[in-house]
């Protein structure tokens, strides 16, 4: 039900879980934080932000990329095992998702037809495998293969991924659910709303439905899921917190 992802200079782990308790008014069930440091590692666990962070006390947690998220459950039991960030089957991919995938019981059926094998009852673990299975058939981009697997998913989204082969990238797309994206200096941050990333920078993005969001190396395309370039209008937030 809430996202946080950062890419930049800073440390990740304590602005996404400053960011996922924002976004606690939100509601949900459990909490979950995918970070690169050396490998792209998930921690996560049924329950509050604060509880992930006590369980994760003495671990150690650098890394300048991550994505977090904190779930409401719509497919699948609140559990351990259920809550987000998911991985393909490779481990290489990490997802987070809000929303729900609506056709994702064919896909998945699809995929365990090919030998994918689910670890949790989530959609969202679907969505992933299922883009990993269109990056090596179709031998795509990264990119390339979300925006065709979203081409085919029917339902609402607001996603980021993270992948162990480009430690300085984060893709990120929606429809129907919420995703700001705030401009740093050298520096971005994704949200479900602008409230994590306000006391960061003003600079924010709304993500349009269907637009796919590519940060990269410090630069950010977007572009339509029919593969248009967008250009996109940046505002200038005024709130303060
Ligand atoms: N449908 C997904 C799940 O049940 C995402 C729920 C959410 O928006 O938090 O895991």
């Amino acid at each position: 039900c809430g996202i946080v992802a950062y890419t930049g200079h800073k440390e990740a782990y304590p602005i996404i879980i400053k960011g996922l308790k924002r976004l606690e008014y939100r509601g949900y069930d459990s909490t979950g934080v995918a970070l690169l440091n050396g490998g792209l590692n998930v921690y996560k666990k049924k329950g509050k932000v604060s509880d992930l962070e006590a369980h994760l006390k003495d671990v150690h947690l650098a890394g300048n990329i991550g994505i977090g998220h904190t779930r409401w459950a719509t497919h699948g039991a609140p559990n351990d095992v259920n809550a987000h960030p998911h991985y393909s089957s490779d481990k290489k991919l990490a997802i987070i998702h809000n929303g729900i995938i609506e056709n994702y019981s064919v896909i998945k059926q699809d995929l365990i037809n090919k030998g994918h094998i689910f670890l949790s009852e989530t959609d969202s673990e679907v969505l992933i495998h299922f883009i990993e299975d269109i990056q090596v058939h179709a031998n795509c981009s990264l990119e390339e293969a979300v925006r065709l697997a979203l081409q085919k998913v029917v339902g609402a989204y607001a996603i980021v991924i993270m992948s162990e082969d480009n430690p300085r990238r984060l893709i990120a797309a929606r429809k129907g659910s919420p995703l700001v994206i705030g401009v740093g200096k050298d520096e971005y941050f994704l949200a479900s709303d602008a409230t994590p990333i306000i006391e960061y920078t003003k600079e924010v993005i709304y993500l349009d439905d269907h637009h796919i969001a590519v940060i990269a190396n410090n630069h950010l395309s977007i572009k339509s899921l029919e593969d248009i370039p967008i250009i996109p209008y940046v505002h200038t937030l005024e709130l303060e917190l």
